[in-house]
């Protein structure tokens, strides 16, 4: 155990964040770091628990008090090793991960958490530095191939351990950069993307093959896939989105969220974008309709933009400050979140539906929300109208941020013929992780569902060794 009393003698320190007033202006991370002896201390609150519950909640099963541990002690390479040893990427997690570890911490019964995610942070950032993370290629080689589709945080995965047990993986993605979401949805203010290119160089070094700007199933078949090689994982993510369809949804300036988040982060990343096709916030009254984290980006990127005003509405009804008597610990807490990008300027307003849209010259200008109720009928919630409580919300850029319906079927899983589960998602068999078609697996967001990027490494981990069962049988796993 790091300290036996630690908890009792230091208090929980956050890192902080950028004030508010300075964030604003630049796409840089937001959240700051601690020394690294106030972070030695904030690893010694951690209390080596008989029953880990942060652990349980972990989807990749990080042994979060071993590190913790070996942080206090200063030993950060043994810190780093023993992080790696379940997580391939704790410096994205480490970043952005809501930290189910840390709703589930028992400190949490008094909400004093251990920073868990903040000191794995703290671990890996010192390990790049210090330079005990460096590319390891596997000693030897299987002679299989497999391919990867997609690269998000799934991909990326399962990629690195297929590769680290000997198999010659190829990453296919259509964008023209590797991340996936990370690269692409996330914004910069909360994940650098010099954190992915570092880590994707080291798995070029260590022999991953990278093919960008790929689209499988319409840049080349999928067929020409499995011909040439021994396994495939599709680690396509779930981005079709939740659209709304009521009246005057064909204004202009009204926008998926992924489109006007990918585009910026484009722009961060030297892209040119023609004047025509910007979608920007500067000097528009914004409306993100979805209260989620998706939403909660779009609110950040406007403020950076330049809005002139950034509204955020939800159809749910406000979480409570504290958990209900059903939401105990530590089962993750359906409490209110407040994001940064919430803290740097925006309203926010719960049970309200968007029934439709009003324009100008073709424009939208207005959207019409009114009042909804949640009534609990046969332990079943519904929503009721409320009448007479119709009204409009000014708005001239509308980002429509409700969530994600599946994965693309068009394309690839048409051409393979991939049975969909009842959500429409990619139906496998969860002890193998295999599809319906011979060799085909799949991982991520394109089984489970718009998630989280610690349930997509999660699951890349899960499938990789399960394809990796299928290439050589479990007792000859390298
Ligand atoms: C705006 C936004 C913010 C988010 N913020 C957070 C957060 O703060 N914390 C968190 O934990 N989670 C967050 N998430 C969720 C998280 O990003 C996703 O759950 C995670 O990225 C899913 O990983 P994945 O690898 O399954 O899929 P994705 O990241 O979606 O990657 C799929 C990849 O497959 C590629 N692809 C698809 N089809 C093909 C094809 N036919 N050929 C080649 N390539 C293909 C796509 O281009 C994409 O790169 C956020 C999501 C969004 C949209
Ligand atoms: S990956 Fe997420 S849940 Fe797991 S230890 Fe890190 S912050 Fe906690």
């Amino acid at each position: 155990m790091a300290d036996p009393r630690g908890f009792i003698k230091i208090a929980k320190k956050p890192a902080g964040n950028r004030p508010v007033h300075e964030r604003i202006r630049d796409y840089s991370e937001v959240e700051q770091t601690l020394n690294s002896e106030d972070r030695r201390l904030q690893a010694s609150r951690c209390m080596d628990c008989g029953i880990p519950f942060c652990h349980w909640g972990c989807p990749v099963d990080n042994l979060i008090p071993e590190w913790n541990d070996l942080l206090y002690r200063g030993d950060w390479k043994g810190a780093s090793d023993r992080l790696h040893s379940t997580n391939n990427f704790p410096e994205f997690t480490g970043r952005i991960c809501p930290a189910p570890c840390e709703h589930a911490c028992v400190l949490n019964i008094g909400e004093e958490p251990v920073t868990i995610r903040e000191n794995e942070v703290a671990i890996v950032e010192r390990a790049f530095a210090e330079g005990y993370i460096t590319p390891a290629p596997p000693e030897t080689r299987t002679g299989k191939k497999v391919a990867v589709i997609g690269s998000g945080p799934a991909g990326m995965a399962a990629a690195d351990q297929l590769n680290k047990a000997g198999h010659h993986v190829t990453l296919f993605e259509k964008d023209e950069k590797i991340g996936g979401l990370l690269r692409y949805g996330i914004p910069d203010f909360k994940l650098n993307k010099g954190t992915i290119d570092r880590r994707i160089s080291i798995m070029v070094e260590e022999g991953v093959e990278l093919r960008t700007g790929v689209e499988v199933g319409k840049s080349i078949p999928g067929s020409q896939i499995l011909e040439g090689y021994d396994a495939v994982c599709l680690a396509i993510g779930a981005m079709v989105p939740r659209d709304l369809d009521i009246e005057g949804r064909d204004l202009d300036g009204i926008h998926f969220a992924m489109d006007y988040l990918s585009q910026q982060n484009r722009v961060v990343d030297g892209a040119y974008v023609a004047y025509d096709n910007r979608i920007t916030a500067e000097e528009r009254n914004v409306l993100v309709i979805g209260g989620g984290d998706t939403g909660s980006d779009c609110v950040g990127t406007a403020i950076r933009q330049g809005a002139r005003s950034v509204t955020q509405i939800e159809i749910l009804p406000k979480p409570p400050e504290k958990r209900a008597d059903d939401n105990p610990w530590p089962y993750w807490g359906k409490i209110l979140k407040t994001s940064t990008s919430h803290e740097e300027g925006c309203e926010r307003r719960w049970s309200l539906a968007t029934v439709k849209f009003n324009g100008m010259q073709q424009r939208v200008t207005h959207a019409e929300v009114e009042e909804v109720t949640w009534e609990k009928e046969d332990g079943k919630y519904t929503m009721k109208p409320l009448p007479g409580s119709r009204h409009q919300i000014q708005a001239d850029l509308i980002l429509l941020a409700m969530g994600f319906v599946h994965p693309q079927h068009e394309g690839l899983l048409n051409e393979l013929g991939i049975d969909l589960d009842q959500r429409k998602n990619i139906g496998i068999d969860r002890s193998t992780m295999a599809t319906n078609v011979e060799k085909v697996f799949a991982t991520g967001d394109a089984v489970n569902g718009a998630s989280l990027v610690v349930t997509a490494i999660a699951s890349g981990r899960r499938t990789a060794k399960k394809i990796d069962d299928y290439l050589l049988g479990a007792e000859n796993r390298v």
